[in-house]
Order: structure tokens, then sequence, then C-alpha cells
């Protein structure tokens, strides 16, 4: 049986709710300890986390487990959401973690500012919140101070750790009790709810699923952050991957000039990597695709482990949509 102290872990997130959930239990006079768990798909810059908090007097702690966030989602016990997004489990993932912070620094329990009922698939109920604490080993460890009200008492409550009074009861979709509570909380500095997950995004899913299918990829960090950028292709069985505008042409210069690419030599137009070295067919097709999304462009050139210029026409759209990963809008 677990001895209950004044020390707890809060998933932390940058959003209002989390951020609500710190302030709470600040308040209340426990040492609280805000985590944030990094995955490849949800990243947040650490340091505009740290001073989000800075005015509560907490410090930040960071877990991030790429691979095992990355096994977990190609096989989710508990299944996908409409897109890629496997929430259930992620969240038995975010648990895990919680739990270990909370073994490592000697806290007792933990705190979510999740709110029953706002979200379809993970807090949806009672009991899949329930199933979330089990499958993580925090049966009965996990106190939600925003729903807490409306819920069945935690042991923190019964024991008197925690005065079940000074929780809330909020419930549903709805941010008006949140935007008030973060008034009389003196809480100005918070995120727009809205999004952050690249596996709730419908283009992105249909790409990662196709890259999840071979395996040779999938493993590479850097690929995954490729998804979020440019037109994806499968040409000949390799992946290509062409800016569609400056921005994402800088991004690829910069970011993956170690691979091999395909480039206008004179003007300016779209550049095209490919994620490992194709053969001399799969650089021409490559070539007239990037030839079709750069109007201006005379010759091109390829680079990789050697260097020519192509002179080629750009490649028909019916014939670039056969190539393209994730439908003729991606
Ligand atoms: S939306 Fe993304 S980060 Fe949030 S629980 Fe679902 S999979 Fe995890």
């Amino acid at each position: 049986m677990t001895i209950l102290n004044r020390r707890c872990v809060v998933l932390y997130s940058g959003g209002l709710d989390s951020l609500l959930s710190v302030v709470i239990m600040k308040n209340l006079g426990f040492e609280t300890i805000p985590l944030f768990v990094k995955t490849p798909f949800y990243d947040k810059d650490t340091n505009s986390l740290k001073k989000q908090l800075e005015p509560f007097d907490v410090e930040l702690a960071v877990k991030e487990d790429f691979k095992g966030y990355i096994s977990m989602l190609r096989n989710p016990r508990f299944g996908y959401g409409k897109n890629l997004n496997p929430c259930i489990d992620c969240k038995i993932f975010f648990y895990k973690k919680a739990k270990e912070l909370m073994e490592e620094t000697g806290a007792s329990f933990v705190v979510t500012g999740e709110v029953l009922g706002q979200r379809p698939m993970s807090q949806r109920s009672y009991t899949i919140l329930r199933t979330i604490e089990k499958q993580s080993g925090l049966s009965d460890l996990v106190l939600r101070p925003l729903s807490a009200q409306c819920l069945l008492k935690t042991i923190m409550e019964q024991e008197g750790i925690v005065d079940r009074k000074r929780l809330y009861c909020i419930q549903g979709r709805a941010r008006k009790k949140q935007l008030e509570l973060a008034q009389s909380l003196g809480i100005e500095n918070f995120e727009n709810p809205a999004g952050g997950c690249l596996l709730t995004d419908m283009q992105f899913s249909v790409k990662l699923k196709e890259t999840m299918s071979k395996n040779d990829e999938f493993y590479n960090l850097k690929t995954i952050e490729l998804l979020r950028i440019g037109r994806h292709f499968r040409i000949d069985g390799f992946r290509f991957v062409v800016s569609r505008n400056e921005k994402e042409t800088k991004e690829l210069f910069e970011n993956f000039d170690f691979l091999p690419l395909v480039m206008c030599l004179n003007e300016p137009g779209a550049v095209g990597v490919f994620l490992k070295e194709p053969h001399m067919d799969t650089i021409i097709k490559g070539a007239s695709i990037v030839k079709r999304y750069s109007k201006k462009a005379q010759n091109l050139i390829f680079k990789g482990s050697r260097e020519f210029i192509i002179d080629i026409k750009p490649m028909r759209d019916e014939e670039v949509n056969k190539y393209r990963i994730g439908g003729v809008n991606a």
C-alpha cells in the first residue's frame, strides 16, 4: 500500500487544463512536479513550457522514450481514433512515465488536467479513465482536480491528504468554466486548447501509415520530421519528398541536406529529396516531378553519391498522382 505524502507529479502538456491543475495543487500546498512527456508527434518547445511555469515556482521535468512510443503506436491495444491517434494507449504511456517519475522523486500520486467527457476517446467516461489508471499501474492514485467532485473519491481524498471541497466538478467540452477558473487564479499565459498532436491530422496520418508499412524507414526520427513537410511520393519503392513552397525548400536544404536530392540548377524552384540513394530510372522520374512543380526551371541537378545534370520534361499530373502518397491534395 502506498504511503501518501504531499508531493505529486502533474502530467503537463502546456494546455490550460494541465496548467490549472498545477496551480490548484500548488495552492493546496503540495510540492508539485509538472512532467512533460515528449513524443515525436506532440512536441513542444520545453523552454517556453518552462517559461510558462515560471510564475508558479515549479520546475518542469521532461521525459521522452521515442522507441517505446513508436512500439505502442504500431500496435495499440485499445485501437486508433479517427486518424492514427491511439489516445487511450497514449494516455497509458503518459501515465506510465508519470509513475516512473513518481517513483524517482518519492511523490505519492499523479495529477492530470483531464476533464470528464471532454474528449471523444480517452476522456469519454469514468470507466475509460479507470481503465487507463489500471493499465498503467496507477489504480486509485490519479487525481483529476478539475472533475474530481463529479468522480468517485480517490484514496488521496478519502485519507484527507487532499481537500475535496477545494476541487471542482467540470464536465464536457465547453471551456467557459476553465477560463473563469484561470481568471480567478490569476493565470494569463496559456495556450489555445486546439490541436498540437500530429496523429490527429488526417493527411499526416495517411503519410505515417504508409511509412509504418516500411520497416526500414520508420525507426528514424528524421523520417518522421520529414512527414510534416512536402508532397510525398513513392517511386519504385523509394520515398521522395518535394517541397511545396519557399519555406519548405529552405527547410529541406537546411535540415535534410545529407539526403540525395534533385534541385533546379540555376533557377528558383522546388527541391526533392530521396530517403536513400535511388536507381537512375527513379532519379529521372523524381526529377520530372520536381520539374512539374518548378515553373521556371530549365535544367535540374541530382546531388547524391555523384552529381549530374538532368534535362527532362515535367511529368503530367495524372502520372504524378500515381506516385503520390495520401491522395491528390497531399
Ligand atoms: S491526441 Fe495525440 S497526444 Fe493526445 S492522447 Fe491522443 S494520441 Fe496522445
